[in-house]
Order: C-alpha cells, then sequence, then structure tokens
C-alpha cells in the first residue's frame, strides 16, 4: 500500500466537517506554521520538498513562491486555481467536495507564507454545490479562530474569498482568471508580465491549483525533506490521477510519482486493467491536451524500458514517443474506441473553447473541426490529412496562451500514431460511417 498524503483519510466518516477533520490532525500545521516558523521558512520547506505544481504545467511551487514580488505597500494575493475544466481531470473535484479543510488549511499556510491577507478559491461555476461545501468550511475554520484577524494571536489576518466562475475552460488559464475574477470577460494576458510580477488587480499574485496547495500542511508537519523523498527524481511526491475510460476500475487513485505505468493501469489497487475482454489500443495520460499514445508507448518507451508514471519518465522520446502526465487525467482507450471519432470529439471542444483573441487558434480549432468532422463522416480525402498536420504546426506555439498548443498536440500525435485508421476512414467512407465503426487493423 502507497504512501497516502492526500487521501489517508478521504473515506473518514464526517471528514469535511471541521470536528472530524480537526480530530483526524488537521489545522495542525497552522499551528506550527503560524506560531513557530517566519513566512521564509514556510516557504523554505516548500522549496526543499520539490512539490511541482499539479494543474499540469509541473512548474516547481516553492519556486513560483519565491518569484513573487514584494514591493513596499502594494497587496500580495494568493489565489487557488479550482477550475478543473480540462477533459478526463477530476481529481480537484473529488479533494473539494470531499475533504475541503485540507484545501483551506492549506490555503491559510500559503497565504501566510507569501504575505497574502486576501486569498481568493476560484471555482468552476458547474461545480456550485463544491462553492457551498468550501464556504460552510471556511465559516467554520473562522468560527475556530484559524481565519479572520489575528489568527491564533499570531497578529496574521486572512480574509478567504470562494468565487465561482461562469464555466468557461479558458478561465482555467491564470491569467484569463485573473482577469474573471477582476470582474472581465475571461481572456488570457500577454506573458510576461507573470501574474507573480502583476497578477490580480496589477500586484503580485501567485496562483496554485488546488491539488498543489492541498500538499502544504502535510509538508509543514513532516518537512520538505520527507516529501522530497517520496517519488522519482524531480518528480517527488504523490500526483493523484482521475482515471477514466475502458478501465475495470475508474476513480481516482493518489499514487507515488515513479509508479510503474503497468502497475497502475493493470493492478487491483489501482484501474484493475482494460476492462475485461477487451485490449488495451491508447492512452492519454495527463488530459486532453497531451499527446495520445498508443498503449504499446505508454507502457514502455521507444528504447522498450518501462515507463513509470512521472513527469520525465511519460515525457521521455519527446513528442515522438512520449506524452505528459499534466494534470493526471488519464483516458484509456480499448480496440472499440475510434482515434478518428475521439480526436474529433476533441477538436470540437477546443472550437468551442477559444477565446478567440488570436486568429491562429480562433480559426485554426474551427479548421481542423471541421476536416476532422468531414474524415469521420466519410467525407474526407487524403490531403485532409497532411491538412490538419499544417493547420496543427501553424497554431503550436503561436498563441497568447497554451490552449492553441493544447487543440494541436491532440491532433498531431492522433495523426502521428494512427494515421492508418484516419487513412481507413477516407478510402473506406461507407465503412466507416455505420454507427460504431472503428478501423478493423486495431
Ligand atoms: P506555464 O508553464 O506557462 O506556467 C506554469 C506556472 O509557472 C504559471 O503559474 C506561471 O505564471 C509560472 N511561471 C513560469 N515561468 C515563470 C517566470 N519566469 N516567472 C514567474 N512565474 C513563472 O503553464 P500554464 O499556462 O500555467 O499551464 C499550462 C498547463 O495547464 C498545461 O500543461 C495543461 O496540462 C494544464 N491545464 C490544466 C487544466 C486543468 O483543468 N487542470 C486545464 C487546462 C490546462
Ligand atoms: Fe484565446 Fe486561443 Fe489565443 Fe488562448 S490561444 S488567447 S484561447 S484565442
Amino acid at each position: 500500500m502507497s504512501l497516502k498524503i492526500l487521501t489517508e483519510h478521504c473515506n473518514t466518516t464526517g471528514i469535511e466537517t471541521f470536528e472530524v477533520y480537526r480530530k483526524k490532525g488537521g489545522y495542525t500545521a497552522v499551528e506550527k506554521a503560524l506560531k513557530k516558523m517566519t513566512p521564509d521558512e514556510v516557504v523554505e520547506e516548500v522549496k526543499k520538498s520539490g512539490v511541482r505544481g499539479r494543474g499540469g504545467a509541473g512548474f516547481p511551487m516553492g519556486m513560483k513562491w519565491s518569484f513573487l514580488a514584494k514591493p513596499e505597500g502594494v497587496p500580495r494575493y494568493l489565489v487557488c486555481n479550482a477550475d478543473e475544466s480540462e477533459p478526463g481531470t477530476f481529481k480537484d473535484h473529488y479533494l473539494m467536495k470531499t475533504i475541503p479543510h485540507l484545501l483551506v488549511e492549506g490555503m491559510i499556510i500559503s497565504s501566510y507564507a507569501l504575505g497574502a491577507n486576501k486569498s481568493f478559491i476560484y471555482v468552476r461555476g458547474e461545480l456550485m454545490y463544491v462553492v457551498r461545501i468550501l464556504e460552510k468550511a471556511i465559516e467554520e475554520a473562522k468560527a475556530a479562530g484559524f481565519l479572520g484577524k489575528n489568527i491564533l494571536g499570531s497578529g496574521y489576518d486572512l480574509e478567504l474569498v470562494v468565487q465561482p466562475g461562469g464555466g468557461a475552460y479558458i478561465c482555467g488559464e491564470e491569467t484569463a482568471l485573473l482577469e474573471s475574477l477582476e470582474g472581465k470577460r475571461g481572456n488570457p494576458r500577454n506573458k510576461p508580465p507573470f501574474p507573480a510580477v502583476k497578477g490580480l488587480y496589477q500586484s503580485p499574485t501567485v496562483v496554485n491549483n488546488v491539488e498543489s496547495i492541498s500538499t502544504v500542511s502535510w509538508i509543514i508537519n513532516n518537512g520538505g525533506e520527507a516529501y522530497a523523498a517520496v517519488g522519482v527524481g524531480k518528480s517527488t511526491g504523490t500526483k493523484l490521477i482521475s482515471a477514466s475510460g475502458h478501465i475495470n476500475k475508474p476513480g481516482v487513485y493518489e499514487i507515488e510519482l515513479g509508479l510503474s505505468c503497468d502497475e497502475f493501469l493493470n493492478s487491483d489497487e489501482y484501474c484493475g486493467g482494460v476492462r475485461t475482454g477487451h485490449r488495451l489500443k491508447a492512452v492519454v495520460a495527463g488530459g486532453s491536451s497531451v499527446p495520445i499514445v498508443p498503449g504499446t508507448l505508454f507502457l514502455k518507451n521507444a528504447n522498450g524500458e518501462d515507463r513509470l508514471m512521472s513527469y520525465e519518465s511519460l515525457s521521455d522520446g519527446g513528442f515522438a514517443t512520449g506524452t505528459m502526465l499534466g494534470s493526471g487525467g488519464f483516458i484509456v482507450f480499448d480496440e472499440t474506441a475510434c482515434i478518428v471519432r475521439n480526436t474529433w470529439n476533441f477538436s470540437r471542444f477546443y472550437e468551442h473553447e477559444s477565446c478567440g483573441q488570436c486568429s491562429p487558434c480562433r480559426e485554426g480549432t474551427g479548421w481542423m473541426q471541421k476536416v476532422l468532422n468531414r474524415i469521420e463522416h466519410g467525407k474526407g480525402s487524403m490531403s485532409d490529412i497532411d491538412l490538419l498536420v499544417d493547420v496543427s504546426k501553424k497554431i503550436e506555439g503561436n498563441t497568447i496562451c497554451p490552449l492553441g498548443d493544447a487543440a494541436s498536440w491532440p491532433v498531431a500525435s492522433a495523426i502521428r500514431h494512427f494515421r492508418d485508421e484516419f487513412e481507413w476512414h477516407i478510402k473506406h467512407p461507407n465503412e466507416a460511417i455505420k454507427p460504431g465503426a472503428v478501423y478493423p487493423g486495431a
């Protein structure tokens, strides 16, 4: 049984309440940080832990904290990105609804470390019931003296605000989120300046994901070095993976980074294998924005070595043969899945969610969606395949925010690894359009 840093108490009855959370050792990390540590000492522990941003980018959290500008007399903000919307990703949702005080406690310690006196949790608009759960947790923490003025007599004040979004995927991009929080349309900003220098209301701001902030209590209680001792190489600690698709046991799993991909997919502790009677075809390892790979390349890299669930191992081989850990949105496809249809489906999503600010993304996502639509519906031509590759290359790297890359990578990788399947659709349109039709060579 592997170490559970975030989910140890998730099955305890009543853990969503302050009373039970406190009985299980909750808020002791706030006491330790505010009574015995300086803000810089808290930052130092998080740096030592090596924990990387769990929203998808994997940027070292302690380093991000240390980039925060501290001009005299200017407020600083901590904003929790709880706008989880990446297709296949539902681990923050699970954490917030199950054990909301873990996030509240992490927010208090992190805000203290960063010198923020007003912090925000920006929650995906579709999750209004989670907003209520968090608001209740905040009320309970405040009533117990862990929020508000002069917390635990330390002289430190913190107001914590929960803000629901409007349900747009783009508001999960940190600068679009800040625009939305300011009451404007959620259009991403050009970076630099990064939020650490000019963020919310043009003030220095740290934006961290729910899972990232939820690790902080454990790090403070156990020390950064203890966290760094878990995992492999620069992939320290544990990671929540939301597993879905053609597996026997879909769900949210906490793994120690460095677990073998084979064990994650096939052992009963986790996914329980590809659904019974079927075989592995393809995997999206880290949410719809990362490259899709054939099952064989998910399990072993191009040199035949076992792949591990880590930032480095999954991306080994680059985009030619690798993928990414991303947000941990793990989707499995067996031989009954149609890659063309799935790629078209993802591209519809990105076209719909593009904010439209930059032309490569605005025009390119719509263009790819239309071409994929005609291939899927038996009206494609062979030149459409190279056209898709060309359009995806013209989007990648040429946009304000990563949504453009996120839209192009699934298309480019699907063609790279499953070109035969696209060709079969074009050569056999009458077969391909039958309901449930799949490439017979799969
Ligand atoms: P990024 O690599 O541009 O930035 C990562 C973080 O580091 C940001 O907070 C950024 O401000 C900070 N940063 C980077 N360089 C910095 C510097 N020099 N100074 C100060 N701060 C710096 O990536 P991103 O745009 O934050 O995130 C993209 C990722 O989001 C994708 O990989 C995707 O997997 C993921 N994603 C997740 C979801 C979800 O629902 N969880 C949805 C969409 C996308
Ligand atoms: Fe908007 Fe797309 Fe440009 Fe991002 S890449 S700013 S979503 S148009």
